[in-house]
């Protein structure tokens, strides 16, 4: 069984979304008082209230009303985070790690979660529990939810990027393939993670390999970026001055900036999804039950300069790995995170180490090796999975590359020009004469009649892209 969540947007009510604020307020509430009551206790050098029973004590011992319309379920969720949290800085601690810190930081808005039995989800209503005393707040969700009934195990209401949502945990079986297509464990392949493609990964058994494209995430940074900065340039001058209060008009404006940062937020979370289920799409199709990640997180803690620190920060490496494991775990592959160090200056062939390819092919001056950069380093990787492979390696980069793209909400991800599931473009559609054209100029001396509609000088018949004489050759290069 693996536990998945998903988020589901709210259509609330004014009335509603302040009851629902009012609860997340009174979260916040609950964790400053454990917060609070912590901080007296270690002045007063008393062992501090981390064990769930003793913080639920305190809890009921406050009484009823304490915390709003917040139920005690709830309450005792905010509880429940606190000691999980404390619990596991005190265990980093132990092991050596001084710098974590107990919890200590207020939050205005804490998420707030309900366990089975204390909520009711009928088709698109919610009805959550509020204190005794107080009406069950009802809301309705902006879709159904994703997983069969009787599965959902948790409800979590939060205010996240910008927008209130909930976050709905299922209990879901692993899933069940029929014999013939299920992954096999001994199928593996090599995932390397990447900026320019956020997947490569290529197939240890069969050479074939799967480049996941991250132009649009990429585009949506930088247009980010740029529209950051365009703003804070044009806003400025509007800025209080340090003691003085702001006006309603910086109000607007940080409340603008605000919900593009969200957005931003959004957008690229989606994408990182998107990316993977293609991975794992990919994976099952092929039939891999065993996928060998490179941790490229060692390259966090280096200081490479402040724009490339800003591409990694961008990155989210965490983040992806953390999709990769749990979309795997769903589908039933293993994910084996090994170290990465050295294998995009490691030839896949011959294994011998060469200088690290500045574009994205990479030639082996030993044994004439040449293919893609990111798929030659998923190779290797896919060579040091733990246990070893028990088949025998295929030659690296021999098989069909399988180019995909990520983020299709995002600018820039339109579909490739040279691309031939691309649609038509709208003037060449059937029955249009396409766009109006001036007229071809007079025809002059021995030259042949420009073709018509052609916008390059080359006549159509003797492009090499649209040579299509041989069978079976590729005519077109996907990027
Ligand atoms: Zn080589």
């Amino acid at each position: 069984m693996v536990h998945r969540t998903a988020r589901i947007g709210l259509r609330l009510t004014r009335a509603q979304r302040q009851r629902c604020f009012g609860l997340l307020r009174s979260a916040g509430d609950v964790w400053a008082c454990v917060l609070e009551i912590n901080a007296w206790r270690r002045r007063r050098g008393d062992q501090p209230a981390a064990s769930y029973q003793e913080l639920c004590r305190l809890l009921s011992a406050s009484g009823p009303g304490t915390f709003g319309e917040l139920d005690s379920s709830g309450a005792r969720s905010v509880l429940r985070r606190y000691c999980d949290a404390w619990f596991s800085a005190a265990a980093r601690r132990k092991a050596g790690h001084a710098e974590v810190r107990f919890p200590r930081r207020r939050r205005a808005l804490m998420p707030i979660r309900w366990y089975h039995g204390t909520f009711t989800i009928t088709g698109r209503q919610l009805r959550l529990p509020a204190a005794r005393g107080c009406l069950p707040l009802h809301v309705r969700l902006d879709r159904l939810v994703p997983y069969p009934a009787g599965t959902v195990r948790s409800v979590t209401l939060l205010f996240d990027a910008g927008r209130l949502g909930i976050d709905v945990t299922a209990e879901l079986p692993v899933t069940t393939y029929p014999h013939h297509a299920r992954p096999d464990p001994d199928r593996v392949a090599g995932v390397d993670l990447g900026i320019i493609h956020p997947y490569a990964a290529a197939g240890l058994d069969d050479g074939t390999a799967l480049l996941v494209s991250g132009r649009a995430l990429r585009a949506e940074h930088r247009l980010h970026l740029a529209d950051t900065k365009g703003r804070r340039r044009a806003t400025a001058a509007r800025a209080p001055k340090p003691g003085q209060r702001g006006s309603r008009r910086w109000r607007k404006t940080r409340r603008r900036a605000r919900l593009a940062e969200t957005r931003h937020r959004r957008r690229t979370r989606q994408a990182l999804h998107e990316a993977t289920t293609t991975l794992i799409g990919w994976a099952v199709d092929k039939r891999i039950g065993t996928l060998t990640v490179g941790d490229p997180r060692g390259v966090l803690n280096q200081n490479a300069g402040r724009r490339h620190n800003l591409r990694l920060r961008q990155w989210q490496i965490g983040r992806t790995l953390q999709i990769l494991q749990d979309k795997a775990a769903l589908a039933g592959i293993r994910v084996h995170l090994v170290d990465e160090r050295g294998t995009s200056s490691t030839c896949p062939a011959c294994g011998k180490k060469i200088s690290k390819p500045r574009g994205r092919v990479m030639t082996c001056q030993h044994c004439q090796f040449a293919g893609h950069r990111d798929v030659a380093a998923a190779f290797t990787i896919a060579t040091r999975t733990p246990g070893g492979a028990t088949t025998t390696p295929a030659q690296p980069c021999s098989g069909v590359v399988t180019h995909r793209r990520a983020g299709t909400h995002l600018p820039g991800r339109g579909s490739a020009r040279r691309d031939p599931r691309r649609r038509p473009p709208r003037s060449a559609a059937e029955g249009s004469l396409g766009r109006r054209r001036p007229a071809p100029p007079p025809v002059t001396g021995r030259r042949s009649p420009p073709v018509v509609g052609s916008r390059s000088p080359t006549p159509v018949d003797e492009d090499p892209q649209h040579d299509r004489s041989q069978p079976g050759q590729r005519w077109w290069t996907p990027h």
